[in-house]
């Protein structure tokens, strides 16, 4: 794989689970890239459809109809029957969630577990799993790693038990570890130290990350690039600081205005936007942020942005999903 080729690259996916109501398109059209040594922030407000397009990247949807293409490392995932993604996923790309404790067994020691592991994608012996778990403990910043390889995962903190996964997700040494809302859960000096953690990996290893989050101080933090998702669509897609000081698309200047300022302890969902967000069931035939959106300066703008669907644009560069894209500053 050449130093620029993508490590993901993910065109036109759309995933759209069938539900009692009808179909429901939680995912629509997405297009990014994640190259290696970089981090991509995704974010958006709660049931935008970050998780679903995690989930779809690592193969686990069940019962979902998706179209559209996923490539890691240049080969095509989409299709690929499940015993060929168990190998991939693990191995290649890992991923960690908000709550680690789903994902951990309650009856093995999280030593066990983490050499299980190592032992499906390496086919290690016994004693060297182990070793490696042990090692692998160590690197994630756990005490005493040889003891607390034979504790369970309730005997550790919500911080430590993250880094039991992540632990669990480098063991394997991955291309691509996606981490969903990882620091959600934690509180705040707890968070900065996983974060810290994840990002100190990505550079010894050049990892490419997704990092999901709804909190755009994660994203400042650790992300070099960002896809902003609105209702399952990607609406704008910058490097980090041009997202910052330039946003185009008003639902990013809605997210970026509703940022706490001083104090960044509010772990509630982004919910200070005026309105609610779009139906998935029926979406509307324009842009799905045109109800709540403050750009709109007449009837004319308005019938535009309810009719006519902006695209996202280009591989590269600032593009904004917007009709009305506010480029160069913050005017008002
Ligand atoms: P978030 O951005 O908060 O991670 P999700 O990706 O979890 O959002 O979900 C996006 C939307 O997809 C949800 O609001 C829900 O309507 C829909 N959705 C997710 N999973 C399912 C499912 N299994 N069946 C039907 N709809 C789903
Ligand atoms: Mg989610």
């Amino acid at each position: 794989m050449s130093a620029r080729e993508p490590v993901l690259s993910v065109r036109e996916l759309t995933v759209t689970f069938p539900t009692p109501r009808g179909p429901v398109r939680a995912v629509d059209g997405l297009g990014f890239e994640v190259h290696r040594g970089r981090t991509l922030g995704i974010v958006g407000e709660s049931g935008s459809g970050k998780s679903v397009t995690s989930l779809a990247v690592m193969g686990l949807h069940t019962g979902a109809s998706i179209t559209g293409s996923i490539a890691l490392g240049g080969r095509e995932l989409t299709g690929l029957s499940q015993r060929d993604l168990n190998r991939l996923r693990g191995r290649k790309m890992a991923m960690i969630f908000q709550d680690p404790l789903s994902s951990l067994h309650p009856y093995y020691t999280v030593g066990e577990q983490i050499a299980e592991h190592h032992r499906v994608h390496f086919g290690s012996s016994r004693r060297t799993a182990r070793e490696r778990a042990v090692e692998a403990l160590g690197e994630v910043g756990i005490p005493e790693p040889r003891r607390r390889a034979r504790e369970y995962p309730h005997q550790f903190s919500g911080g430590m038990r993250q880094r039991v996964m992540i632990a669990m997700a480098l063991v394997c040494e991955p291309e691509l570890l996606i981490a969903d809302e990882p620091t959600t859960a934690l509180d705040v000096t707890v968070q900065a130290q996983i974060l810290e953690l994840i990002a100190r990996f990505q550079e010894e290893r050049g990892l490419a990350v997704i990092m999901i989050t709804h909190d755009l101080g994660v994203v400042a933090r650790v992300a070099h690039d960002v896809l902003v998702m609105y209702g399952g669509r990607g609406v704008e897609r910058a490097p980090v600081d041009t997202l910052f000081a330039e946003p185009a698309h008003p639902y990013t200047r809605a997210l970026l205005d509703s940022l706490p300022r001083l104090d960044d302890s509010d772990k509630e969902p982004l919910r200070v936007i005026p309105g609610s967000p779009p139906s998935l069931l029926t979406p509307a035939p324009g842009c799905a942020f045109a109800p709540r959106c403050p750009r709109p300066a007449d009837a004319e703008e308005l019938s535009r942005c309810e009719s006519e669907l902006p695209l996202l644009d280009g591989p590269t560069g600032h593009p904004a999903a917007c009709h009305f894209p506010a480029y160069g500053g913050m005017a008002p």
